[in-house]
Formats: structure tokens, C-alpha cells, sequence
């Protein structure tokens, strides 16, 4: 099979990098699962933009602040400052965000935010975002987007990308040659018990990385939500942040407030971990009959639906909430055009790192950071673009036979490289004590 590039993964930056590329050359997305299922159509809290030059200074410090000041700062300098052209295409595209009367942007703001800078979608952003990208790439000749076939491996040829093995949905394992290909696989939630992610999302990008000799970066910096609800369900449902950036808050078990609801994540998650411990109990509680009724069914008529069906009228009663892995802030390393350290390898969204979120991201950059660096992505490409010879290759697929032992030793890989990439940081530390 040739194209001419290849993306993997059908998420926001996936999508949005597909609709930048060079429109007369042939994009091949593939994409494990069906479209709808990334955590890009996830995503509720909403997506950060930089309102006007005053909120510059305080936007820029607010992600370093809760990045603890490892943020590449250049990365977060052309995230904000590109935050306006993402969202003129993205309206351009009829991307719908909340507007007052007068149709001006309605904003909102979550955890370690010092201003409401955060465009929404009620409580559905992602899936607002996503569905009118995936839309706009269906009206594209030059776009193939094919459902349920899986990235293996990539072809490496003289130190250069040169295309990917794949397993289609009948079951087939086939080459695929390109001239360039984009990764963008989403996060590692798949990779734990408890987790907000689809489970399918593996990190299978950073497994190839390893095998492959590709640099990572930062790949023992995991974000844990300090709210999902506490439920026997498979994947974590999330109790956006936002709700706690309205005046939701947070209870022990006597019904007592213990903390600032709109501490930066990872200490607020220290912080419930911590009350649960004393309390000897599997979750706390979060209030959010603090928010007014209408309110509450305006902003999160999705989250109060969703608390209903397991059983909580949330406009009358506390919910029980519990911590759990949501987020990959480190990845494949990149520059700040999302290549790799592969010739012809790019790598864009949450399996990527371009030093962005630093050691914790602030809510809402995800979003904006995927399609921000997704875009420069394709626009690098288009700049440099270079046809290559797409010669046959003689490859032995033997090894692709057994999905499942492929599939558990990739998990194994990815779960080893982040233990030990832990333990690295802990000597460093330990080191300069
Ligand atoms: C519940 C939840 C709420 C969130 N809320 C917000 C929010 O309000 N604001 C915000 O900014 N961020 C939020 N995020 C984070 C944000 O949604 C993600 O970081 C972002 O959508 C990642 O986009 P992506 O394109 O990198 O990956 P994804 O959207 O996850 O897409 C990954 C794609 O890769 C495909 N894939 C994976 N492996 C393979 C393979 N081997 N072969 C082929 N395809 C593969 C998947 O099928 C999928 O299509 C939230 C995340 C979750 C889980």
C-alpha cells in the first residue's frame, strides 16, 4: 500500500494536522478504533485562548506555575500566541462556543487558572471540536480516513521513516509506504487500571519509539485527576474541573471542606489521596448544589446525565470522587515543529513532547497544545516536502503474526521505559541532595 503521508491516530491533533497537510498529496489516516473513539472526543472543561495582550504575562506564568517551572518555555510561548489563529480555524470550521448576547466568547476557568480564559462547549468541547474537524476532513478528496486498523511498527530505511506496518479490520498485516508519517496516538491511559482514557490508547507510539532507537522525553510525568467518579465502571468518568472553577467542592467524609478545590492538580490529588488515607475510605465527596440549578444543566448537562445513570441526582446530593490517571504530559521528544529524532517521523498530541506542560499541565493547554503543534506539524511538511523512491521492500511480517504477545509486550516496554526513567529522577534528586 503507498500514500504519501501517513497519520496515525484520528484524535484532534490527527485530524487537524490531516487538514493542514498538502492538499494535493494523498493523506492515509488510520485509526485503531472507530473515530468517535479518542479522548479528543472526550474533553469537557473547554479549551484555553489568549483573550488579549493583558492576559499574556498571567497565562504564561499560570502554565509554568503549574508546570513547577519545567516548562520549555518557548513551546509555551508559541502555544499562547498561536491560541487565536487555532481558534479562528477551528470557528471557521463551525466549531460552536458559548457567546453572550452580543455574540462575544463566554469564558470559563478551571484549577490554577488566575483569570477565565477557557472557550466551552457546554460540557462537550472536545467532542464539538473533533466532530466539526473530523466533518471538515470527510469534505476532502485528498483525506482517507480507515476505521479499525491498527499502526504495529514503522519502517525505518537508512535512519528514515519510510512508512508503517499495519493490521487492517479484516485481520491483514500490510506495509504501508509514505513519504512522511505522523504520529499521533493520544495518551497511555490503556496502560492502567484506573484511567479516564479509552483503553485502547496504549501508547503503542512510544513503544515503537523504544524500539527504534527514538528519543523520549519527561515520560515518568503522568497527570492524575484529582476528580473522576467513583463507580465500577471500565474507564474513569471525569468530573470536569470547571465544575470546581464554578464553586463546586470538596468533602471528607464527615462532610467537612479539607482544601482549596482549585489547587494545581497534582497537589490537589495529593491532597484527596491524603484525606482518603486518614478516613480510611475509597473516595471523598464533591458538592455541586453550590452551583446554581440552571447553571449546573446549562454548563454540565452531560456530567449531571451521566452522575444520574449511576445513580446520583447531583443537583441534590453529593458525589462520591476518587483520583485516577488521566493525562501523559511527557512522550516522543520533539522539536517545536513536532519532528522527531527520526528522519520523516513526526509526532504530534498527547504522544508527543515538546516540554509544553512541563511537570503538570495546566487544564484545558491539551486541547489547544495537540492542535497548535499538529498544525506546525503540517505546515513543516509542507514546507520541506520531499518525494521519496517507494520502492518495494522486502519485509518479513512473521513477527506481527501474534497481536496479542505483541500487543502485551508493547504495555510491558512502556510501563519498564517509565519505571526506569522514574528511577532515574529519583537518583538525579536524591544526587543533588
Ligand atoms: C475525560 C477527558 C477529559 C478531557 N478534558 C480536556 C479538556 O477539557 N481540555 C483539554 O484541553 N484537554 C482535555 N483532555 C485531554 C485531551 O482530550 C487530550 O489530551 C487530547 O484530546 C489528545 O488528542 P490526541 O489527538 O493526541 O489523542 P486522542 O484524541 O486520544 O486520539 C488518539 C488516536 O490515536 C488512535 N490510536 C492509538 N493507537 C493507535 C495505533 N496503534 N494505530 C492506529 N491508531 C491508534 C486512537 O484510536 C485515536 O484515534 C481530556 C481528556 C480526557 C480523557
Amino acid at each position: 500500500m503507498k500514500t504519501d503521508v501517513l497519520v496515525v491516530g484520528s484524535g484532534c491533533s490527527g485530524l487537524y494536522c490531516a487538514l493542514h497537510l498538502p492538499k494535493a498529496k494523498k493523506i492515509t489516516v488510520i485509526t485503531k478504533s472507530d473515530v468517535e473513539s479518542s479522548d479528543s472526543f472526550l474533553a469537557q472543561g473547554g479549551i484555553c485562548m489568549l483573550k488579549d495582550e493583558s492576559d499574556y504575562e498571567t497565562y504564561f506564568n499560570d502554565t509554568l506555575k503549574a508546570g513547577h517551572f519545567e516548562n520549555d518555555k518557548k513551546s509555551v510561548e508559541i502555544m499562547i500566541r498561536s491560541s487565536q489563529d487555532v481558534i479562528n480555524d477551528l470557528v471557521g470550521y463551525g466549531v460552536r462556543f458559548e457567546r453572550d448576547e452580543n455574540g462575544n466568547f463566554l469564558f470559563t476557568r478551571e484549577g490554577a487558572h488566575s483569570s477565565k480564559r477557557i472557550l466551552f462547549h457546554k460540557d462537550i468541547t472536545g467532542k464539538e471540536i473533533t466532530s466539526k474537524l473530523f466533518a471538515e476532513a470527510k469534505t476532502r478528496d485528498n483525506i482517507e480516513i480507515i476505521e479499525y486498523t491498527s499502526m504495529l511498527d514503522i519502517i525505518e530505511k537508512d535512519g528514515k521513516c519510510v512508512g508503517a506496518v499495519i493490521r487492517t479490520s479484516e485481520g491483514e498485516t500490510k506495509c504501508v509506504l509514505c513519504d512522511y508519517t505522523v504520529l499521533a496516538t493520544g495518551g497511555i491511559g490503556g496502560l492502567f487500571r484506573h484511567s479516564t482514557n479509552f483503553n485502547h490508547l496504549t501508547g503503542d507510539s512510544l513503544a515503537v519509539a523504544i524500539k527504534h532507537g527514538i528519543e523520549l522525553r519527561d515520560i515518568d510525568y503522568i497527570q492524575i485527576h484529582p476528580t473522576t467518579l467513583f463507580t465500577k465502571e471500565d474507564r474513569s468518568f471525569l468530573i470536569s474541573e470547571s465544575v470546581r472553577g464554578e464553586g463546586a467542592k470538596l468533602y471528607d467524609k464527615t462532610g467537612r471542606r479539607f482544601v482549596n478545590e482549585l489547587l494545581p492538580r497534582d497537589i490537589l490529588t495529593g491532597k484527596i489521596l491524603e484525606q482518603m488515607k486518614k478516613d480510611r475510605t475509597e473516595h471523598v465527596w464533591e458538592d455541586l448544589r453550590t452551583i446554581k440549578r440552571e447553571e449546573l444543566l446549562r454548563h454540565f448537562p452531560n456530567i449531571i446525565e451521566h452522575c444520574k445513570e449511576q445513580g446520583y441526582d447531583a443537583t441534590e446530593e453529593c458525589i462520591p470522587v476518587v483520583p485516577a490517571q488521566h493525562y501523559f504530559m511527557g512522550g516522543i521528544k520533539v522539536d517545536y515543529n513536532s519532528k522527531t529524532s527520526m528522519n520523516r517521523l513526526y509526532a504530534v498530541g498527547e504522544t508527543a513532547c515538546n516540554g509544553v506542560h512541563g511537570k503538570n499541565r495546566l487544564a484545558s493547554n491539551s486541547l489547544l497544545e495537540s492542535l497548535v503543534f499538529a498544525k506546525r506539524a503540517a505546515k513543516e511538511i509542507c514546507k520541506i516536502y520531499e518525494e521519496l523512491e517507494k520502492d518495494e521492500l522486502e519485509l518479513d511480517l512473521s513477527a506481527y503474526e501474534n497481536l496479542s504477545a505483541l500487543e502485551e509486550d508493547y504495555k510491558k516496554t512502556v510501563l519498564e521505559k517509565i519505571e526506569e526513567a522514574k528511577q532515574k529522577r529519583q537518583n538525579e534528586i536524591k544526587g543533588e541532595e
